[in-house]
Parts: C-alpha cells; sequence; structure tokens
C-alpha cells in the first residue's frame, strides 16, 4: 500500500545504541530501524546515532563518509571524536568512534569497557555533535538506558549554549535494565552528579533508604525527558503496577504513552526475503511448505531419502514444526522453553530454539539439552545468533513459541505471525496485545493464536495440546487461520502515525 506523506514535516534524530540489522542484540535495534523507515516514508528527515561498534561490518553501511572531527568531554579530557555518515538499509546513520578504548570488541555488548562509561560519553558525545556542526532536531529519540543521561546534559547543559530546538522523546523497550550508577559515574561525563542524587531526579523510591549512592539513569530519563513512551499498552500499565520505577512512571503519568511496536516490513517479508529458498504470500503459501522441508532436510530432522513430495504430502497437518528463537534470558520462560522441546517431541512434533544465551550457566544447560537431543528426529537447539537462520525459521514454523515471563512487547509473535506461524504465547505485555486465543467464542474476529496465563508447566501444555489439535485435527481451518494471520497489519505504516502525533506534541515551532 502506498504510504502517505505527512504535510508537517520534522526533523528526528534517534539516539541508540542498537540498530538492525548491523548492530542487533535483541527487538531494540528492529524498533529503531522499523521506525526511523516508517517516519522517512512519511516525508520526515531522520537519522540514527549509533555508536562505530568495532564489530559492525563496514561492507553493510554505504556512502560511508568521515564529516565531523571533533572533541567531546569524558573525565576530564575533551576525546577526540570521528562522526562519519553513512547509509544502512536506507536509512541516514551517523556513527560516533571515540579515539579511546571504547566500542572495541567482537560484539555489540560485553566489550572490556565499561558499558556505562562508555554510554555515557556517547549520549554527551552525540549532543556535542549537535552543538558543534548547529544541528537541530525537532525531537532527539533516545531509546533505553544508554541514552538516559542525554535529557539531564540537555537541558542542565547544551539547552544554556546554542541547542534550543530539540525536544527529548524516551522509549523504555524493558524496565528490567534501569542504568544504576553512582553519583561519582554521572559526574564524568561533565554534570554535577550529586545534584541529581534525589527523589525527584535520579533516585528511585526502592533504592533511597538504603543506598542513595546509586541513581537511575532511566529515572533520570524519565524525569527530564518531556516523553515517555514504553511498547505496548498492557506493559504500560504493568510497569505502573509494579516494579522499578513504578512510582517514577505514576507521577509522570501525564505524559507515558504506550505504543505497540510493529515490524519493519520491509526487512520482514516472506513475498521479497532473500533467505528464504521459496517465496511465499497470504494468497499462496505452497512455498512455506518447502520452506518447511529445507529447514527440515537441512537440520537432519527428516529420514534421508525421504522426497520432497511424500515428506510434503504424507507428513501434512501430522507433525507440526515449532519455533522458538530467543535470547536466552530468564525474561523469556527459559523453565518453559526446555519443557516444551520434550513435551512436542512426545506429542509427534518437531521443535528448533534458536537462541544465544549471555550467562554462563545458562549456554550450560542448553549445550547439555542440545548434545541430549540434537542427532534424535525432532529436536534442535541452535545457540547461536543468526539473522539468516531467523528467517528461515519463522518461513519453516508451523508455530512460534513466546512463552515469555515477562515481554513489554515481543517482536517474534509478530514476525512469526507474518511469515504464517501460529503464536503460542504467555499473557503478558505486547503478547496480550497482539496475540488472541483461537478457544475465545467471544471474540472469534480477532483470534489467531494459542495463549496460555500461568508461568507452570501445566498451563504450557494445556495451549501446546489445543494447538496440535486444531492443527491435526481441523487442517482446512488451520491453513485459513494461516492466512489470516499472515494478513495482520503489524507494521509501522500502522503504528508510526501515534509517535509522529507524540512528535508533534512536544515539538517546538520557531
Ligand atoms: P527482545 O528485544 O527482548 O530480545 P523481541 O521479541 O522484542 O525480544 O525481539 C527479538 C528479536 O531478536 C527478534 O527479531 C528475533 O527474531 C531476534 N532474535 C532473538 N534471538 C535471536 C537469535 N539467536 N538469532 C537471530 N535472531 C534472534
Amino acid at each position: 500500500a502506498e504510504i502517505e506523506k505527512d504535510s508537517d514535516l520534522m526533523h528526528i534524530i534517534h539516539v541508540t545504541a542498537e540498530m538492525a540489522p548491523i548492530a542487533k542484540v535483541g527487538g531494540l535495534g528492529d524498533v529503531v530501524t522499523g521506525l526511523a523507515r516508517a517516519c522517512l516514508s512519511r516525508a520526515h528527515k531522520v537519522d540514527i546515532m549509533l555508536p562505530f561498534y568495532e564489530c559492525i561490518e563496514r561492507e553493510q553501511i554505504s556512502e560511508l563518509e568521515l564529516i565531523t572531527t571533533y572533541e567531546s568531554y569524558y573525565d576530564g579530557n575533551w576525546v577526540p571524536t570521528n562522526a562519519y555518515r553513512g547509509v544502512v538499509s536506507g536509512i541516514p546513520v551517523i556513527f560516533i568512534q571515540p579515539s579511546n578504548y571504547f566500542f572495541k570488541g567482537q560484539y555489540v555488548y560485553g566489550g572490556s569497557y565499561k558499558e556505562l562509561e562508555a554510554y555515557l560519553y556517547f549520549s554527551r558525545a552525540c549532543l556535542e555533535w549537535m552543538q558543534v556542526t548547529g544541528t537541530q532536531p525537532d525531537i532527539i529519540h533516545i531509546h533505553e538506558w544508554q541514552t538516559g543521561s542525554l535529557p539531564l546534559l540537555y537541558w542542565d547543559m547544551y539547552h544554556y549554549l546554542s541547542l534550543k530546538k530539540p525536544r527529548i522523546v524516551l522509549t523504555i523497550h524493558n524496565m528490567e535494565h534501569y542504568g544504576e550508577c553512582r553519583k561519582e559515574e554521572l559526574s564524568k561525563c561533565g554534570l554535577d552528579g550529586s545534584i541529581y542524587a534525589t527523589l525527584d531526579k535520579a533516585v528511585d523510591d526502592r533504592t533511597i533508604g538504603h543506598n542513595p549512592e546509586r541513581l537511575s539513569l532511566l529515572k533520570g530519563g524519565i524525569v527530564y525527558s518531556n516523553v515517555v513512551i514504553t511498547v505496548s499498552p498492557t506493559y504500560l500499565k504493568e510497569t505502573l503496577c509494579s516494579g522499578w520505577l513504578a512510582s517514577a512512571l505514576i507521577l509522570n503519568r501525564d505524559k507515558y504513552y504506550g505504543v505497540l511496536n510493529g515490524i519493519d516490513t520491509a526487512m520482514w517479508n516472506p513475498a521479497t526475503d532473500v533467505f528464504l529458498p521459496s517465496k511465499f504470500n497470504a494468497r499462496n503459501t505452497e512455498g512455506k511448505k518447502i520452506c518447511k522441508y529445507y529447514v527440515q532436510r537441512g537440520l537432519g530432522l527428516i529420514l534421508k531419502g525421504t522426497s520432497a513430495s511424500k515428506l510434503i504430502n504424507e507428513m501434512e497437518n501430522k507433525v507440526p514444526l515449532i519455533v522458538c528463537i530467543s535470547r536466552l534470558v530468564a525474561q523469556k520462560g527459559l523453565h518453559l522453553i526446555t519443557h516444551a522441546i520434550k513435551q512436542v517431541e512426545e506429542r509427534g512434533g518437531q521443535i528448533i530454539v534458536l537462541g544465544k544465551a549471555s550467562d554462563g550457566r545458562v549456554q550450560t544447560e542448553f549445550e547439555g539439552l542440545a548434545n541430549l537431543h540434537n542427532q534424535g528426529p525432532s529436536i534442535r537447539i541452535l545457540l547461536t545468533y543468526s539473522e539468516e537462520l531467523s528467517h528461515m525459521l519463522y518461513a519453516a514454523a508451523d508455530m512460534v513459541l513466546v512463552p515469555s515471563i515477562y515481554e513489554p512487547c515481543g517482536l517474534a509473535q509478530m514476525i512469526g505471525m507474518r511469515y504464517g506461524a501460529i503464536p503460542i504465547v504467555r499473557k503478558t505485555g505486547g503478547l496480550a496485545d497482539t496475540v488472541f486465543d483461537m478457544d475465545d467464542q467471544l471474540h472469534r474476529e480477532t483470534a489467531n493464536g494459542f495463549v496460555f496465563e500461568g508461568i507452570d508447566e501445566g498451563s504450557l501444555n494445556w495451549a501446546l495440546d489445543r494447538a496440535f489439535s486444531f492443527y491435526r485435527e481441523k487442517p482446512e481451518e488451520w491453513n485459513t487461520t494461516i492466512q489470516k494471520v499472515m494478513e495482520i497489519d503489524n507494521s509501522w505504516n500502522n503504528t508510526a502515525g501515534k509517535y509522529i502525533d507524540i512528535y508533534n506534541s512536544v515539538r517546538v515551532r520557531c
């Protein structure tokens, strides 16, 4: 569909630690790229400011050029800094490269530098770049704790210098990481950290009693930004009810919004996806069967010598393939993922887990499971990060499993649906806003998956049972449901307008 251009145009600069596909760890990267692309399509001017991580593959950047050489303050020194401009996936990006050791290493996170320090430097370096180049966007859109010091630096420093026009929008993608920071650490970016060590600024009431030294960059961000957004309406309610910073959010309730993320339909499109052996769309899903066969064959999930036609015809609607693509962290419901592995096999299905663990113990546990099962006929546990494989798995899957304990928005269920995989999810956060149970008789129109509520194994079993019976006993209805979920519009075209409205509500016209 043709995207309508807006008439009242703005300049938006995202300041972020992640951007898909060049520096993506989880959903944050997808969201920044997708939202930026949607705003560009509506004719706004959009730039993304990103640390120039050493691990970024330069071949993925086009038109890369050095645009500014300047210095940015950190810990008593002015750090020589280079700003590069380039284009990634059609989106203009400004890369900030300090001359010190920050952002060096093999991965986006987990280098040998202190992340807190590097992001404090980065937040200031972005404002400093705007200052030295005279760039005054309407909106500086910051994300997560990493950029939480930026609004403090903006309102208490750069706004008194020459940056007058920008207003600050903060999106919280996950409340778990609140950017713990000591006063002295905050001072390293040039602010007086002790000024912010109060409840009305950057200290959370949960820590004030026993640890007034501990500031939260995310809280500072909440207090100092013009608008705070989180990534789904249900997660908004959850964050107001309990958890870190709930009281800060309640106090700032009138500038706090829940806007559901979209998916980047340019990047996630089964009709054009370069990673797929066979393309497909909602009206013709034959290619999806080929993708399933291709993945099963590639991973040794079928007996050698079975022909494609035999497999596709005889196994159709008998052996469902379930995929679970996830960072392997507690939030994602690890015990439910391991439980599902066994249950799916017992029920005669197949399951592929694609996940990366950052914690050594989790890694060891899943390695154990991989060693135990990966030679067998129905389970594959792939402990790696692979964008390419993720596309193939979504395309091959009959069902996509997202059993999160909490999930601010969740992209896997939305991407899965776009690729014709029926979601099985726990009812929490954005999962509750996007997946509606097939057996809910009152809401037949929206029904698009299988939903369970408890965090216990029995609740998951119940959802798996229902999904398996549906798949096997009502093949025609199943196929109609595939078509239905593929046609659901979870794109940014649908939701970017809400961001634009919010930007408009705070921008200054001068
Ligand atoms: P989170 O942001 O908490 O990681 P989301 O569901 O919002 O969760 O986004 C996860 C994104 O990361 C999805 O695009 C998913 O496909 C991708 N992803 C997660 N783990 C992997 C992996 N091991 N390999 C490839 N992609 C992955």
